[in-house]
């Protein structure tokens, strides 16, 4: 048997896939990638220490498009995709700037994110994301403080502050960029209604996801998989 080659692009509903790094500064509690052993629908997204470069990222998502051209571009591996900010706005910049053909410039960049970046980079992101990324997916998840703690179990240095950061940078997003998603899973636990109002008073729309480790998420026999544009991050 021999060993998957590991996957900097992988695809998705519509979508090409980068997964850019496998750091964290979460660790949350709903992540498939241990459970999964870094699988995701047939795609081994374990980098095995090799983190892709921006060149590199757009060189593999162009020899897909060549093979068939997808409907957006999403920054969503198992890892942050901002602990590498540098290459994130490098990809998107040499797309919107026309310089990553056959990919074309008009072509649709989202990011997943647990919206930690403000936090892990000590200051705000987002107006460097202006002109580069269509959408941002934040996972917030919900409106209490404690319970994102317990869901998120973000590293120690972003336990007291990180949910305050997030919520800034949902806020900082919703005013810059042409779209801001806040996400949760309905683990049955979290109040929706309070998650719904705390997105609408940051300025983001909302979408509910189920959990990825259920039947249908795993796209058992007789079930599609799952319908959400999220991929790996909620
Ligand atoms: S779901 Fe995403 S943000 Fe959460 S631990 Fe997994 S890779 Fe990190």
């Amino acid at each position: 048997m021999t060993t998957p080659e590991p996957s900097v692009v992988y695809r998705y509903n519509n979508g090409l896939y980068v997964n850019l790094t496998n750091r964290c500064p979460t660790d949350c509690i709903f992540c498939i990638k241990k459970a999964w052993k870094m699988d995701y629908h047939g795609s081994l997204l374990d980098l095995a220490g090799h983190e892709p470069s921006a060149r590199e990222v757009l060189a593999l998502a162009g020899q897909e498009w060549e093979r068939a051209p997808f409907e957006e571009l999403v920054f969503c591996g198992y890892g942050e995709p901002t602990i590498r900010l540098d290459e994130l706005l490098a990809c998107a910049r040499l797309i919107k700037t026309a310089q990553a053909a056959p990919l074309p410039r008009s072509l649709r960049v989202r990011l997943n994110t647990n919206g930690l970046a403000n936090a892990v980079w000590g200051r705000d992101v987002v107006p460097e994301m202006k002109g580069l990324m269509d959408s941002v997916n934040v996972s917030l998840n919900t409106a209490d403080p404690a319970q994102w703690a317990a869901l998120m179990r973000p590293l120690p240095e972003w336990a007291a502050q990180g949910f305050e950061k997030v919520k800034e940078f949902i806020r900082s997003a919703a005013r810059t960029l042409p779209e801001t998603v806040a996400t949760a899973v309905d683990n049955g636990a979290v109040d929706l209604e309070q998650f719904r109002a705390l997105a609408a008073e940051l300025g983001a729309a909302t979408r509910i996801r189920r959990p990825l480790d259920d039947a249908a998420s795993r796209g058992a026999a007789g079930t599609p998989p799952s319908a959400s544009r999220g991929g790996v991050k909620p």
